[in-house]
């Protein structure tokens, strides 16, 4: 086994996610003009992301981790620098490019769920699979009962939002966010709004879907406990990262470095 690979393999619990960047950055910017003033939220971001990595993105509020969401999620277009999904660049994306990309390779989760209240779960999961453009029946079918199963909810399909605990409703919104099959889960502070019981079992789920699903996770908050249950742990303060827990971009090796940046 050559050096990046048994690195990488001794830091990664859940087996060696791919080399690849499904999600990089580079040197990215983003200033708000707020009246004359201009506030500059991130400053200089370089992360590279692999196909089947659980991350946390952790800092302190106002540092710029929603801001770097935003642009991760092609919700927004970067003021200097890339922001590459799967080698496409979104800066030379139009609107229409985003949402396309969106749609297709991204799935989000929030802190307040975001459910449409007047529809039961199940049809909540239902109208994502439809806007979304799934193919029905077959694979989509038995992929969304494994995922029902797994997050244990299957039985409240029934329910309005309403009708369902803080906890049963995150979980719906994960099953919505990933049904179709999403490269990228983001997920900006999901246990924000949930009690500490609520917020073991939904973490619990996030390690869950990337261990069984392989599915790839980014994880947004300013909860340090959060953290136990990612791989990688992305410290930010002032639009910039301060720490990366990756192996590669600890390692000083050059011989290391060289190989990585070539993968
Ligand atoms: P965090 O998610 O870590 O709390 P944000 O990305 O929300 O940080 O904010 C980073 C900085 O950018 C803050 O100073 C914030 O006030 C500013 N900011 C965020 N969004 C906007 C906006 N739409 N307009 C102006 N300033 C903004």
């Amino acid at each position: 086994m050559n050096k990046p690979e048994s690195v990488v393999q001794n830091f990664y619990s859940g087996g060696i996610p791919q080399m690849k960047p499904i999600l990089e950055t580079i040197d990215l910017r983003k200033t708000y003009r707020v009246g004359t003033v201009d506030v500059e939220a991130l400053r200089g971001v370089d992360v590279r992301i692999r196909a089947g990595e659980l991350v946390a993105i952790m800092g302190p509020s106002g540092c710029g981790k929603s801001t770097l969401m935003h642009l991760l999620g092609a919700m927004a277009k970067p003021t200097a620098g890339s922001v590459l999904i799967d080698g496409q660049d979104i800066a030379t994306l139009n609107d229409f490019g985003r949402t396309q990309i969106r749609r297709k390779k991204i799935g989000f989760v929030f802190q307040k769920f975001n459910l449409l209240p007047t529809l039961t779960a199940g049809a909540n999961i239902e109208v994502a699979r439809r806007i979304h453009g799934a193919a029905l029946g077959g694979v989509h079918e038995q992929h969304l009962s494994e995922l029902l199963k797994m997050l244990m909810i299957e039985e409240k399909m029934g329910r309005k939002p309403s009708e369902l605990s803080g906890g049963e409703q995150q979980r719906v919104a994960i099953a919505r966010a990933v049904v179709n099959r999403p490269s990228i889960l983001l997920a900006d502070e999901p246990t924000g709004a949930l009690d500490s019981k609520n917020s073991e079992i939904v973490l619990n789920m996030f390690r869950e879907l990337n261990r069984k699903f392989k599915q790839t996770i980014i994880l947004v908050t300013h909860n340090p406990e959060l953290t136990s249950y990612t791989d990688r742990l992305i410290e930010m303060r002032d639009g910039r990262i301060i720490h990366d827990s990756d192996p590669v971009v600890r390692n000083t090796d050059p011989e290391l470095q060289t190989i990585a940046r070539d993968l």
